[in-house]
This record gives C-alpha cells, structure tokens and sequence, in this order.
C-alpha cells in the first residue's frame, strides 16, 4: 500500500525509533491516555524506493510522525538508502524536531550498562558519508545536536531515573561505525584515543539528513555493552535483557519529552548552521 506525496501528513515532529523501542508496539503499549495513534502503516513513494512505515501519533498537543528501527529494512534496503527514504518523508512532512534513540557500546570506562547518554557530537567513521538528499546545501556541523532538545531529553530522563542508580550524560562523543557487526578490540582502542564516549550505527548519516532539511535533531542513547576490551567481556544475556526490557522506559521518556517541546524553535542555531552551497554553477559564471 503506497500513498502519494500530497497525502504525507503536514507535522512538526517526528520520532525515530531505535533499538531501545525495537520490541515495543510504540506508542500502543505504553497505555498513556495522553497518547492517540492516529494512523498506522503509513508508506509513502520517495525518489530513493518506497518508505518504511509510519505511525502518525498524537501525544499531548503534539502530532508526530514515527517509524521503527530508524527505517532499516535489512536485506533488501541498505541502510543509507533507508535514512534518504526516511528523511525526504520527513522533509516534505514539514517536520522541525527530530527525537531519536538507540543503543550504544560504552568506549568511556564511567560508563555502565543502562545509563543514558545524549551525545553533544560524533564521529563519523562509518562509509555511508554519501548519502544526502540533493540539497543546495553547505551543512556546517559545529554544532550538531540540538541544545534545546538535549536540555529536554536530559532533565525528562533524569526525572524517570530518579531513585535509581542510574546515570544521565548529557554530553559525549558518539563515534559511527557502519555494522552490522560490532567493533574489535582494536578499534576500540582507536576509538579511545580519538576522545570517543561511546560508539554506534545510527548518528550518521542522520545527524546529516536532519541539518540537510533544517530539523533539530536530538537523541538518546542506553549503554547496551561494554564495548570489546572496556571493563569485561560483555554478557549475550545483559545485552538481550536490555534490549526486551527497557522499551517502556525509553518510549516514556521520548513521549514526555515531546509534550515539552515548545512549538517554535528556541534557545538553538541548527537552521542558522544549513547555508547555501557554493558550488553550485550559476548560468553564465562558472
Ligand atoms: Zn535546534
């Protein structure tokens, strides 16, 4: 089922779902009241192949647009093909303020299992540096991740790990590899000396995609597992345990955080960061 390009409905927000929500039926099994699920199995044409589905939800006042496992549908869609489908959605959907999660390996031994981190910036070590949805773009990085999200994801976060003994960071390098498999110990080590925090396979290229449309993008991150070498030789158990058992609390976190988005952008520079690009040829002036 595919529906055309004028039937994307016009939102503000989107989530992007991530390991942490991958078990859940996200938003139905949270139970929230404040929460509607609009429409669900939304797929859309795109200039890169058919979309991954859609849920547009109601939380609060706000509607999103959201979709799971950041649109990866392996084999048969690669992964950066998946990002430019998922992006030009949210592109022509008008969509301002992204809000993402997934699963990190900890480089930084200060790090534990199921702490939360909101990484400040990254490091894209991965191969996927290509992909962009054809914008007359200069993105200037410096500032990558939305302040304004990142104060809001950190102070909703800590309130729904208050009495535990859990952490919030919110700020870290967040260094990209391609996957699908996990890093040596090696390159974990490399990773450490270049001042990475944690490592992942999801920032890039959507940290690029997000600037590319002129959308703050902000995400939240569970340690998953040591990364090879740090600490001790991670458990299958933890890492599965983490995976089919955290879903609410992240789901919960990224709804709460919604709800306290202001509506207009504020306290940020991520649309001041996309100019025009300047190589582009002009008629006549090569
Ligand atoms: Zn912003």
């Amino acid at each position: 089922m595919s529906f055309a390009r004028e039937e994307i409905p016009r939102v503000q927000f989107a989530v992007i779902g991530g390991s942490s929500t991958f078990s859940l039926n996200f938003p139905e099994d949270l139970e929230r009241e404040d929460t509607e699920v609009l429409r669900t199995d939304l797929i859309f044409d795109t200039p890169f192949g058919e979309s991954p589905a859609f849920k547009l939800v109601r939380t609060g006042d706000k509607e999103f647009l959201t979709c799971k496992m950041h649109g990866w549908r392996p084999p048969a869609v690669s992964r950066g093909q998946a990002s430019q489908q998922l992006f030009w959605v949210l592109k022509e959907a008008g969509v301002e303020r992204i809000y993402v999660e997934g699963g990190v390996g900890s480089i930084n031994p200060l790090l534990e299992l199921r702490d939360l981190v909101i990484p400040d910036d990254y490091i894209d070590h991965s191969m996927r540096q290509d992909v962009g949805l054809g914008g007359p773009y200069l993105m200037i990085m410096r500032e990558p991740i939305c302040p304004t999200g990142a104060e809001i994801l950190y102070r909703v976060a800590k309130k729904h790990l208050a009495g535990t003994d859990r952490h919030v960071f919110k700020r870290g390098t967040y260094v990209n590899t391609d996957g699908r498999h996990f890093e040596s110990r090696a390159e974990v080590q490399m990773f450490r000396s270049w001042h990475g925090d944690f490592v992942g396979q999801s920032i890039a290229p959507e940290v690029y995609l997000a600037r590319e449309i002129g959308a703050c993008y902000t995400g939240i991150y569970m340690v998953v597992n040591y990364a090879e070498g740090i600490i001790r030789d991670w458990d299958h158990k933890d890492l599965s345990d983490i995976f089919y058992g955290e879903g609410k609390k992240i789901g919960n976190i990224l709804l709460d955080a919604l709800k306290e988005t202001p509506a207009e952008a504020v306290g940020c520079n991520c649309r001041a960061l996309r100019k025009e690009t300047l190589l582009q040829v002009k008629n006549g002036n090569r």
